[in-house]
């Protein structure tokens, strides 16, 4: 070996490491020749003269990348050996790619001249003290390092030239494969075709992923496993919303070839260790991109909607999805005072209004307002069925169309499944019947199997006919018509859901706002169009509930007049002979009356006669509770009598004070004092 006589006995009396190395598991699979090559160092090192108990082989970085020292045990072991001195040569198959970077190798040159241990290759032996080797074995390195980059730069570019001309290979999303020619198609399979084209007409139809998520409940979708003992294989595994996201974010759905979506980084983690870290590029950024590269289940328009749809749906910002409740503008309604989203809350009895959102962040300005729901919806509702007259007839038809496709897609995807049931019953009982009547124990397993299939089959069929049964009948095309004629029916007909109209209102507007208004019983509410158009409208703001129109002051004061004196129902007659009527127009009744009394102040005229008092006078004139008063009352000890209100009155005398005192002292119920003077009465006597 070149520079043999480098090597001493000082070298020889020490370890011989042999470092092995090889970058990836499929290297160390399929390369084993160099493997072999790297463990055969070992029979090198004692044909150098050192004892074979001396020599070490430090394989613990086998199939793993060199690119940095960080994650790899057996270098930094090789390191430390080298740095106590126990090492007297270190063997690789090429030194200069000991380490993938220079200053790994750098490092351990240094150790290596500073403890005088050999760096020792194919080529020949380092003495890092001598400084020709030190300088060859520096230029080595520095060459191995340039050529690793030229290397990728030419591999790099190779496969952005193909990928520009559409032909490098990536892995194809489910429901696309590739022919025998290499050609892209969608998959021959129908079921998974079925499938994937569900997911896109359910997020048409419910407008969020997770719409599509609650669409497929309890249906499966496919996944073709990459790599492992699956690869290539397909596997139903019920649908996630981050598996919805990726068919809808996927450009190749809509027959676009795309490289470089993903991108690589490399990040330094607290710990000093370097992650790998893929981030998703905006599609402005993409390197690659080709329309029209192969057959797809949506047009490249759609897959823009469905972009656009899935960024509005973002919840961080912008229109928020539609959700049921009966505020027509929720999610798309905008504070004029602060810029901010406005809240659509719920008070019972389904009224809503909405409300700033400022009110609970401490952003509030004075221009910030609440409204009643119902004041905005329906004028925000009569502006769109203006502007849809010219569509009527197109629109309402459209969404017949859409409710018949909706309803196939139910049963068409449990009639394939009970298709593909069917088919592996069939090859479950084709492989049952073929096997030899001498293979028993086969037979049995094939048995069983052909079984389940024939189990899963009468679920399958039972899941379709539940499908067919779970459809509500589909209303008839006459009847259809007559709608589609009367689109102002349709939108109000009790049928069509709240988060229809919202969807029907969200095609056409973009927002709407509640815009400051100096009148503080009117409202300025502006409409932004998906046209660009822009529209203002002025509406009165609702009254608050629950308080009465005023009523016109003559009734007013007649009440005033006579209502102490007076009672309810006489005052009931006497307003209508003057014909006067309440704030609301009709005539007054008792309620109004109460109404205007608890307004102005009113009392009514008293109940009692003369010498007469209430019970709860009574007690205060006896010094005892009401209840002793009433329990008095009830069991016939003092006179009462009902008003025509339904109060009782208590003719009082003296001589019904002077009863009712005594009643009070001699109780030893009501008077303690009396209480303790009477003897105690033992009603039990110890015999
Ligand atoms: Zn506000």
């Amino acid at each position: 070996m070149n520079g043999e006589h480098k090597i001493t006995g000082g070298h020889r009396a020490r370890t011989a490491l042999v470092y092995l190395r090889q970058s990836t598991l499929v290297q160390v699979r399929e390369h084993t020749e160099s493997t072999m090559r790297q463990y055969a160092l070992a029979d090198t090192a004692v044909s150098l003269g050192w004892a074979p108990r001396d020599v070490e082989v430090i394989d613990r970085d086998l199939g793993l990348s060199g690119t940095s020292a960080a994650h790899r045990q057996g270098f930094r072991d090789l390191m430390s050996r080298v740095c106590l001195g126990e090492a007297g040569a270190v063997f690789g198959l090429e030194i200069s790619r000991l380490g993938r970077s220079n200053a790994d190798l750098a490092r351990l040159a240094e150790m290596a001249r500073l403890t005088d241990t050999l760096l020792i290759d194919s080529d020949g032996v380092y003495d890092l003290s001598d400084f020709n080797d030190w300088l060859v074995l520096g230029l080595k390195s520095t060459m191995s390092q340039a050529e690793l980059h030229i290397m990728a730069g030419r591999l790099q570019a190779a496969r952005r030239a193909a990928a520009e001309r559409g032909e490098l290979r990536a892995p194809l999303p489910v429901g696309l494969a590739c022919d025998a020619d290499g050609t892209v198609v969608t998959d021959p399979d129908a079921e998974v075709r079925a499938a994937v084209a569900d997911i896109f007409a359910c997020f048409f139809a419910a407008g969020s992923a997770y719409g599509v998520v609650a669409a497929f409940a309890g249906r499966k979708f496919p996944q073709r496993a990459y790599g492992g003992v699956w690869a290539g294989q397909l596997r139903w595994a019920p649908l996630t919303h981050h598996r919805v996201l990726q068919v809808l974010k996927n450009p190749a759905y809509a027959g676009a070839y795309v490289h470089g979506r993903h991108v690589t980084r490399k990040k330094v983690d607290a710990d000093g260790n370097v992650r790998t870290v893929t981030a998703e590029l905006p599609r402005a950024q993409w390197p690659v991109l080709i329309k029209d590269h192969h057959p797809g289940y949506l047009s490249w328009e759609e897959y823009l909607a469905i972009e656009a749809r899935l960024a509005a749906n973002h919840t961080a910002g912008g229109a928020r999805p539609v959700r049921e409740g009966t505020a027509l503008c929720q999610g798309i309604i905008i504070c004029g005072g602060c810029g901010g989203p406005m809240a659509a809350n719920y008070h019972g009895d389904d009224r809503a209004s909405y409300e700033c959102h400022s009110h609970r962040d401490g952003k509030k300005t004075p221009g910030c307002r609440s409204i009643m729901a119902h004041a905005v919806d329906d004028a925000v509702a009569a502006a769109l069925l203006d502007a849809l007259t010219p569509e009527q007839v197109g629109l309402a038809l459209a969404a017949a169309g859409e409710v018949t496709s909706r309803h196939q897609r139910v049963s068409r995807a449990a009639g394939l499944a009970v298709e593909r049931a069917r088919y592996e019953a069939d090859r479950a009982e084709r492989a049952f019947s073929q096997v030899e009547p001498e293979n028993r124990l086969v037979a049995r397993t094939l048995e069983a199997r052909w079984e389940a299939r024939l189990a899963a089959l009468a679920d399958a069929e039972q899941a379709l006919q539940a499908a067919r049964d779970a459809l509500p009948p589909l209303p008839d095309r006459a009847s259809l018509e007559k709608l589609a004629a009367d689109l102002p029916a349709l939108w109000h007909a009790p049928t069509t859901t709240a988060r229809d109209r919202k969807r029907l209102l969200r095609a056409l507007i973009a927002d709407v706002t509640l815009l400051p208004e100096a009148d503080r019983h009117k409202a300025r509410i502006g409409i932004r169009w998906h046209t660009g158009a822009a529209d203002q409208l002025v509406i009165d703001r609702p009254k608050p509930t629950g308080i009465p129109a005023p009523t016109p002051s003559p009734a007013t004061e007649l009440i005033r007049r006579l209502g102490p004196v007076t009672g309810n129902d006489a005052l009931v007659t006497i307003l209508s002979q003057h014909g006067y009527l309440t704030g609301a127009g009709r005539p007054f009744d008792i309620k109004a009356i109460q109404w205007v009394r608890r307004a102005y102040h009113i009392p009514g005229p008293s109940a009692y006669g003369s010498g007469e008092i209430s019970v709860n006078e009574a007690a205060q004139r006896l010094g005892c509770s009401p209840g002793v008063v009433y329990y008095w009352i009830e069991t016939g000890q003092l006179d009462a009598r009902r008003s025509p209100g339904g109060r009782l009155c208590i003719p009082w005398t003296p001589a019904t004070d002077a009863d009712c005192r005594a009643r009070i002292t001699s109780s030893g119920h009501l008077n303690p004092a009396a209480r303790r003077t009477r003897p105690r009465q033992h009603r039990w006597v110890r015999p």
